[in-house]
């Protein structure tokens, strides 16, 4: 009962939305009883008729993640339109591979808890256009006659290692020992309800011994529990694991967590459409004397593509190209960069060719904010495709650190592929002057209140690694630099200036911070539309570019800055030890932005680095325009 007859499409779940809420690994509520994603190795995904996405950059990324390296392709969750009209055609045998669990089920009318490799349960599907019906009874219950619905026992084990694992039921109820009475005790969960959280008493049908679920839960009670048996059920494996496990009820919000990266697709890596053509045309450039160039370029009939530069350009493009390809990245742990080769495009000064992926027009900074910012950029088109990477169980993968909460793998052994969507929309970046940041590092960085931005981030890196991880570890590693702050806070006040203002929602809004540092000048935020339907792609997030509308947005922006109704609360606060969050001036009222919008999880957040509502000089912008 518990092989591939199971085994069946996740309702209609869009295949983007099944990367992000829920994906390899994740528990799925179906109305009778829950199911795992199973992993990649199961998936039929060569089978779907859906093609491969095509995104070099990325795939390059994920490839340079810890186990990664044999990925190749990037696919769609595997999907063929049709199940609702042909239920037994080719659709109906591809899908994504799921399996039940948690194993354990109670009958609905006498409790009795049984797993589902006993012979307790019955299954029956005998509906195909309707597999959400599908069931299991208990057919021989002593309490009715009509074979009444066993639903999953809503309790499993997991660890910050991310495995899942039944609850050991029979080890718990009889205190970790045997039943004096039975090899196989036939068990009961009696669930009394009541508001005083759970109170699920486990009974033992054959020796008459009961223990209440409670005395599993809580970091109290885990001497109560097993080690964790390093369980990985969506790739039916075992590991070896230190941890112990805590109780995880099906349907909690911890249960996952995606680790996604995400790419905007811009034209390949130079600054500028030359260097891209001279990459184009490397083979054809890479030995020739500078003194041929002339000659190659009126007698290659291919390098008339060239003809818009001057000779001098082309060459100095030559020569750059020839440092880039010599110059090998350092190597960085961490997330992998998939920024910088979006800053040099949005911050190049010529544009590129208009792609149907990407798409820009510079419509000028508006006289009235000069020096506030440097440059004002309206994408046109963009196209973002996010990989699933690895999910994380009980805390969400960390944005700065890809190993500090440990992800789990997708598959068995190194994946050749890996789940991945697409979405089209718009976008608006806005560059600042450089000399204007320079100048604010200059003046911010001696300051206490920077000071206690750097130390929270030293504690939080500590509390968190600390528990997770033995070795000593650098804890202003992946520290995202001063500037951050206050273009990561700019990004939210527009963020929410233009959910007001514009009718988007803010959660179909996303940023992208690229922010250096005086040795690394970069200091932009792209704020896009990247959601799976057509708002990405009114033209309203690109019409606020304009010189009047930009003009308004960013002077309401800063204005609305200036106070938060949980002021001085809100105005005053700094992380201070023992306290570890993320941020100063900046709260749900003020500032937060949804979980799906925000690159960073709502950290590094301060509304006193960009307006002067603290100490004047600790603000970017010390007057409003
Ligand atoms: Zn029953
Ligand atoms: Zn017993
Ligand atoms: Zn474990
Ligand atoms: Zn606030
Ligand atoms: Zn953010």
């Amino acid at each position: 009962m518990t092989g591939p007859s199971h085994r069946r499409r996740v309702g209609s779940v869009r295949p983007s939305h099944l990367m992000f809420t829920s994906g390899v690994g994740s528990l799925v509520d179906l109305p009778n009883f829950s199911v795992l994603v199973r992993g990649l190795d199961d998936w039929s995904a060569k089978e779907s008729e859906l093609e491969p996405i095509n995104e070099p950059r990325l795939v390059a990324a994920v490839r340079a993640l810890p186990g990664m390296k044999t990925v190749g392709e990037l696919r769609p969750a595997p999907w063929r339109d049709g199940i609702d009209t042909d239920p037994k055609g080719a659709a109906s045998r591809v899908g994504v591979p799921v399996a039940p669990f948690p194993a354990w089920l109670r009958c609905t009318a006498c409790d009795e808890l049984a797993s589902l490799t006993g012979a307790v349960f019955s299954f029956e599907n005998d509906k195909p256009r309707r597999p959400h019906d599908a069931r299991f009874f208990h057919a021989e219950c002593p309490k009715s006659k009509r074979r009444p619905l066993a639903v999953a026992a809503r309790f499993v084990l997991t660890c910050v290692r991310g495995h899942l694992d039944d609850f050991p039921y029979r080890l718990f109820v009889h205190q970790g020992a045997d039943c004096p009475k039975a090899k196989f005790p036939r068990l009961r969960m009696e669930d009394h309800g009541g508001n005083l959280g759970a109170n699920v008493q486990i009974r033992c049908i054959n020796c008459g011994v009961s223990r209440n679920i409670r005395q599993a839960l809580g970091k109290r009670n885990q001497q109560n529990l097993p080690h964790c048996r390093g369980r990985h059920p969506h790739l039916s494996t075992f590991e070896v694991c230190p941890e112990d496990p805590m109780v995880l009820v099906v349907g909690a919000s911890n249960q996952w967590f995606a680790q996604t990266l995400a790419a905007l697709a811009v034209p390949k890596t130079g600054a500028s459409e030359l260097a891209t053509k001279i990459e184009k045309h490397w083979t054809a450039l890479e030995d020739l004397p500078q003194q041929m160039l002339a000659w190659a370029r009126t007698n290659v009939p291919a390098l008339a593509d060239l003809d818009k530069w001057s000779g001098d350009d082309v060459w100095a493009a030559i020569e750059n190209h020839r440092k880039i390809s010599v110059v090998e990245e350092p190597q960085v742990a961490g997330y992998p960069d998939l920024l910088t080769a979006e800053w040099e495009i949005l911050s190049a000064p010529g544009l590129p060719d208009p792609h149907d992926d990407f798409t820009m027009t510079r419509p000028g900074v508006p006289s009235d904010l000069d020096g506030l910012l440097a440059d004002v950029v309206q994408v046109e088109r963009l196209r973002e495709v996010r990989a699933l990477v690895g999910f994380t169980r009980l805390d969400a993968p960390d944005p700065d650190d890809p190993e500090l909460v440990t992800p789990a793998p997708l598959a068995k052994s190194a994946p050749d592929w890996v789940p991945a969507s697409e979405v089209r929309g718009e976008g608006l970046f806005l560059r600042l002057p450089e000399q204007l940041l320079a100048d604010w590092e200059q003046r911010v960085g001696p300051s206490a209140a920077l000071r206690a931005h750097e130390q929270a981030y030293a504690r939080f890196r500590h509390n968190r690694y600390s528990g997770r991880i033995k070795s000593s570890f650098d804890e202003m590693a992946h520290w995202p630099g001063t500037r951050y702050l206050a273009l990561h806070t700019l990004s939210h006040l527009l963020i929410r200036t233009i959910a007001l203002e514009c009718g988007y929602s803010s959660a179909s809004l996303s940023e992208r911070i690229y922010a250096g540092n005086a040795d690394d000048p970069r200091a932009g935020i792209l704020i896009y539309t990247a959601v799976p339907d057509a708002e990405g792609t009114l033209g309203g997030l690109v019409s606020l570019g304009e010189p009047r509308e930009l003009t308004r947005l960013l002077r309401r922006a800063l204005t609305d800055a200036m106070r938060c109704s949980s002021d001085p609360l809100c105005s005053e606060r700094l992380p201070a030890h023992p306290a570890d969050f993320l941020h100063g001036a900046a709260c749900h009222v003020c500032l937060f932005v949804s979980e799906t919008t925000c690159e960073r999880g709502n950290r590094f957040l301060d509304r006193r680095f960009l307006v002067p509502i603290d100490d004047p000089p600790l603000a970017l912008y010390p007057e409003l325009p």
